[in-house]
């Protein structure tokens, strides 16, 4: 079972307990757990947003109820449920799938950027994009260059307030730093 050995942050010994873990399982619940990681095929991205769904268009783009108006750039689908964990939020998303890092072959068009800006000039009700990506080196290269794209549009650009620490990625930020950051947010 080196399966394991394949998710990050995982080594032989830990692979092993896991192993162990389901060892303890009884077989119903192991055929569970198989089946929810087979469930995983069914995940494909949401048409609009990019996110992960298992649907054309998210539960989240099709909600009426979240404001039009704004929308939140993120590097991975995960960083969505971060922010929404801040309840300081109530638009929609785009996820780029990733930041700008040319050493690992991340560049402009490997990032979803074109889309964002064709989605904008579609979407005339959005009036504010903001920038939400981890303040590290490559996330503030990314947004840099998403300000610059963008420009020519005319919409508010905002990115989160100094607050979260330099370098410091979003997924381990806590919910008050970012909910704090996102409502101090300010022009890119
Ligand atoms: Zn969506």
């Amino acid at each position: 079972m080196t399966e394991f050995g394949r998710l990050p942050g995982v080594g032989p010994k830990t692979a092993l307990r896991h192993v162990y873990r389901l060892l303890g399982l009884t077989p119903e619940q192991r055929r569970y757990f198989a089946g929810a990681i087979l469930h995983l095929d069914e995940i494909r991205q949401c048409r609009r947003c990019f996110a992960h769904t298992e649907r054309d268009v998210c539960d989240l783009c099709q909600d009426a109820s979240r404001n039009g108006e704004a929308l939140c750039i993120v590097a991975e689908s995960r960083d969505i449920a971060t922010i929404e964990a801040t309840e300081q939020y109530h638009g929609l998303y785009h996820v780029l799938g990733g930041v700008l890092n040319p050493p690992e072959g991340m560049t402009t068009e490997t990032i979803r950027a074109a889309e964002l800006r064709d989605r904008l000039m579609s979407d005339t009700e959005i009036k504010e994009v903001i920038l939400a990506l981890s303040p590290d080196v490559y996330g503030d290269m990314t947004m840099n260059h998403i300000a610059m794209l963008l420009k020519p549009l005319g919409k508010k650009v905002t990115r989160l307030a100094r607050g979260l620490p330099m370098g410091a990625d979003l997924e381990f930020a806590d919910e008050i730093t970012l909910g704090d950051a996102l409502i101090g947010r300010r022009p890119a």
